[in-house]
């Protein structure tokens, strides 16, 4: 091992250099990129040191994250103390499904879950970690449709089931109604108002007629955060709805669920202790290796409902003490450890520490937010309070200009839509950046724009 860590200190070494200096990677076409890298496995092995200078080009050529240029999506940079957290879990190795194998890990998890259900207000419940805030939306569906029907886990879906999402809500909602056998017809997208958040109104007059016609409605999925906008369905109003109709309510916090932490914006997220259900990431905001989320639920009994299997050869000591053995109420069988990374940083920074990280984010987002408000080159479409910030400028179309930053080297970013309007999408969500480096971005983009003007 020793040779290897000397090969990864090198090879990280070398990524420093690349973050710093050439903070884009040079776009290999796709379908070029096997042959120009050597990337395809042969009989035979290589040398030690061959190896090593075969990986050094390959990171050369992957898109670095970490690096001042990245905001693509909705996490970039890195947080030291999580990365060393999640370098010892790939040591260790564990699997994370009993307390027998996953030792001191598995209360490392606990805390964490403990200390969200404290945050947001569960007195009782039960969590786990997923892989991936997406997974986390099919597990939370996946209860609430067991509590709607009992009878599912044995006979299959045999009645008409149907969930609410608002239209800006994540994409994987739709896939998770095909997994689970509902169907993507039995999905009503609710419109969305002006600012982004669901509109209660339509929500509750979909559900009535969704009764009227004998249908059965298990699931709303409220967004803390959306995607494209950073918007904030109107929680307590979706609470009252949930509860009148007696219909499962998850919110879905993968972005702005980090914002329970802040003690200036945790009000943003008021209404989420009357949910059933939450997801959150520490992947996004906080900076910790993807992935790394969360599925908390109020009712301590629905993760075992729909999760629990016996098996013998697996659950072998301790049977009695299922509140170790989270094998349980997992997805997986083998599941890695997300959770001593999270954890390190947490332990380093503090919970105060993680909401200074929120608050820092906003307020980079505010500067930036008066920075486009007052140039007249640029048209603004996203509200207060977001750390996306969606823009145009001069009227160059957002597609063509994205594209020419990537391939200029300079930027990688994306664009979005709201309502048929699109936009370039800016999300600060990288803690290691300051207000000078997004100030850069916008010099940087706008003298890109002005060529292709
Ligand atoms: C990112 C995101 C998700 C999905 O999380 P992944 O970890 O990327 O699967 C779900 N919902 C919202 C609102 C998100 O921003």
């Amino acid at each position: 091992m020793e040779q290897e860590l000397k090969s990864f200190l090198r090879i990280s070494a070398h990524l420093r250099d690349l973050e710093r200096n050439v903070p884009i990677s040079e776009v290999i076409e796709s379908g070029k990129v096997i042959d120009k890298l050597c990337l395809d496995v042969s009989e035979n092995g290589m040398s030690r040191e061959a190896l090593e200078t075969l990986l050094m080009d390959v990171v050369t050529h992957t898109p670095r994250t970490a690096g001042t240029a990245f905001f693509n999506q909705l996490f970039g940079g890195r947080r030291v103390e999580a990365t060393l957290g999640e370098l010892i879990s790939v040591l260790l190795n564990n699997s994370m499904y009993t307390y027998k194998v996953g030792g001191a890990m598995i209360g490392v998890e606990k805390v964490m879950i403990q200390k969200i259900m404290s945050l947001i207000g569960f007195k009782k419940g039960n969590g786990t970690m997923a892989p991936g805030g997406s997974m986390t939306i099919l597990m939370a569906m996946i209860m609430a449709r067991d509590a709607a029907d009992v009878g599912v886990r044995k006979l299959g879906i045999t009645k008409e089931m149907v969930l609410y999402t608002s239209e800006e809500s994540h994409y994987s909602v739709p896939k998770n109604a095909s997994f689970i056998g509902v169907g993507r017809n039995q999905i009503r997208f609710i419109p969305a108002n002006e600012s982004g958040g669901m509109r209660v109104d339509l929500l509750e007059e979909a559900i009535l007629e969704d009764r009227e016609n004998n249908r059965l409605p298990f699931f709303i999925n409220a967004t803390l955060g959306t995607t494209v906008l950073g918007a904030v369905d109107p929680l307590k109003d979706i609470a009252a709805v949930a509860e009148r109709n007696k219909v499962w309510l998850h919110v879905d916090g993968a972005y702005y669920g980090s914002l329970i932490f802040s003690k200036k914006y945790k009000h943003l997220t008021a209404g989420v202790s009357l949910a059933d259900s939450f997801s959150i990431n520490a992947h996004k905001m906080f900076g910790v290796p993807l992935s790394c989320s969360f599925i908390i639920t109020k009712h301590q009994k629905a993760l075992y409902d729909s999760f629990s299997n016996k098996a013998d050869y697996l659950f072998q000591e301790d049977e009695d003490k299922d509140d170790y053995n989270p094998g349980k109420i997992s997805m997986q069988c083998g599941r890695r450890n997300d959770a001593l990374k999270f954890w390190t940083l947490w332990k380093a920074i503090g919970t105060k520490g993680l909401g200074d990280t929120v608050d820092h984010l906003f307020s980079m987002a505010e500067e930036a937010r008066a920075y486009l408000a007052s140039n007249e080159d640029y048209t603004l479409y996203s509200f207060e309070k977001s750390i996306n910030l969606c823009f145009n400028y001069k009227g160059v179309e957002p597609r063509k200009l994205c594209a020419q930053l990537h391939h200029e080297g300079k930027l990688m970013v994306g664009y979005g839509a709201f309502k048929g309007q699109e936009f370039v999408r800016l999300p600060i969500v990288n803690a290691n950046n300051t207000s000078e480096e997004i100030q850069a971005f916008f010099k940087l983009l706008e003298t890109t724009a002005e060529d292709l003007l």
